[in-house]
């Protein structure tokens, strides 16, 4: 890989790239610059465990806190082999844009540890989730940084994180994490959230280029959490589902995809999503970004538009689920072709906004029905959209451009207010 290559797949350039121009943009002065650009805290552990064979193994974790100017910090913890110290130091940065950007009381955090899940037992994943949270114990709290799923852990992984939270303060503290199971105070719709946010996205942009959901062909890279739940709910509501992919390659079906027998063949019959049955023609998991589409919806990992491979994609709309799935090198070619963007700050931000109605949830203890959340994340998604949506219009900068600022520009004027502590 050339250096020039190098420098376009680090994740926290592309962070710093947005963020840089969103300061040019708004004339944000240097010392602020530079308070904003750093993260408040970079933690590493090195986790000692014995795994089921009796071997004791040390895994590395990270938990980086970015910002806590606008609330506590927030933001998941991913369980994947090339987790780097540079990929969470973005993710944290851009978790607090997003939140800033749908305008939620947190700051940004992020987590992560090198491990491969798929190659661990349950009871090595525990001992990994609990042995992590004790080494941070006194740097989370509903207060402090609150942790969520991400790539490799889920609903039972934040069980495993609140309940040894709660044994270190000896209290039970639901609030202490969000995407948790219902039983633990968790919140209806969470698991639904990230892909439905996306798809609320969606039905705006639509709106916008006037076009209908009918027809509207769409493409899903990724089919976990957040690509699954995307393509169950925009099959529903009318869009024909023509590309899918996971980690084990993808499937092209120009006449659509019978969404709710594709989940159950990957969730419960736990097959690979290439083997599926119901047609369609098989490909490299890379390969299906580049069909004809109306809405294209990376959903999987970071880099998978590049510019070695823009130039292919074909599509009307790009709505990012994943963090960064659009290098900053490939931006000026998605501007040039005229595709609209979804920048993943404002797309996947629904995710984090149903968190943040856990939280609050937890901290009252009283709890929303489904509908009550749907509509309120429906609401937050709608008018962040709209927001986007007219400083690009009114300043002339892109959408991703216009979500940067209209974050940085609520960050900065939260720093100014609170000052600075000497
Ligand atoms: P997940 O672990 O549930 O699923 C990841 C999916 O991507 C799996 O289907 C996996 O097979 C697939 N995948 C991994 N590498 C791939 C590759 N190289 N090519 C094709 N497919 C690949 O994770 P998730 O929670 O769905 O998260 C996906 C993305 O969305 C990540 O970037 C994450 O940071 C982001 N995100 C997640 C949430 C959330 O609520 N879970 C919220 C906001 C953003």
């Amino acid at each position: 890989m050339t250096s020039s290559e190098h420098d376009e797949l680090n994740v926290y350039k592309s962070a710093e790239a947005r963020f840089e121009t969103a300061v040019q943009k708004l004339g944000l002065e240097d010392g602020l610059y530079r308070y904003l650009k750093y993260p408040s805290k970079e933690i590493t552990v090195y986790i000692p465990v014995a795994l089921d064979n009796g071997q004791l193994e040390v895994f590395t974790g990270y938990r980086v806190l970015h910002s806590a100017v606008r609330g506590p910090g927030k933001g998941g913890i991913r369980f994947a082999p090339d987790v780097s110290l540079d990929e969470v130091r973005a993710l944290a940065a851009w978790m607090t844009w997003k939140c800033a950007l749908v305008d939620i009381p947190f700051g940004g955090a992020k987590g992560g540890v090198i491990c491969d899940p798929s190659k661990l037992s349950k009871t090595e994943v525990e001992r990994i989730t609990r042995r992590y949270t004790a080494e941070l114990s006194e740097w989370l709290g509903p207060e402090r940084d609150i942790p969520a799923p991400d790539i490799g852990t889920n609903s039972q992984t934040m069980a495993w994180v609140m309940d040894t939270y709660s044994m270190h303060v000896r209290q039970a503290t639901t609030a202490v994490v969000t995407g948790k199971p219902f039983e633990l105070g968790g919140s209806r719709g969470r698991t639904e959230a990230t892909g439905r946010g996306l798809m609320i996205c969606c039905d705006k942009a639509l709106a916008k280029l006037k076009m209908k959901r009918e027809g509207c062909r769409v493409i899903i890279q990724g089919f976990g959490n957040v690509g699954s739940q995307a393509a169950m709910l925009m099959h529903a509501a009318g869009y024909k589902i023509i590309g899918v992919a996971d980690i084990h390659g993808g499937l092209h079906n120009e006449n659509g995809f019978d969404v709710p027998k594709l989940v159950d063949w990957v969730y419960n019959q736990r097959k690979p999503l290439p083997e599926f049955p119901g047609g369609g023609s098989k490909m490299t998991a890379q390969e299906v970004l580049f069909h004809p589409c109306e809405i294209l919806v990376p959903a999987a990992t970071e880099n998978q538009i590049t510019t070695k491979n823009v130039h292919r994609v074909d599509c009307k709309i790009l709505c990012e689920g994943a963090n960064g799935p659009t290098t900053w090198h490939a931006d000026p070619v998605i501007d040039q072709k005229g595709i609209f963007i979804i920048p993943d700050i404002l797309g996947n931000a629904g995710g984090v906004t149903v968190s943040y109605f856990e939280w609050v949830q937890d901290r009252q203890g009283f709890f929303w029905r489904e509908d009550e959340v749907n509509d309120r994340l429906k609401r937050f998604m709608e008018h962040s959209f709209d927001t986007v949506m007219k400083y690009a219009e009114t300043h002339g900068v892109n959408n991703r451009i216009a979500a940067y600022i209209v974050a940085v520009d609520r960050v900065a004027r939260a720093l100014k207010l609170r000052g600075i502590y000497a």
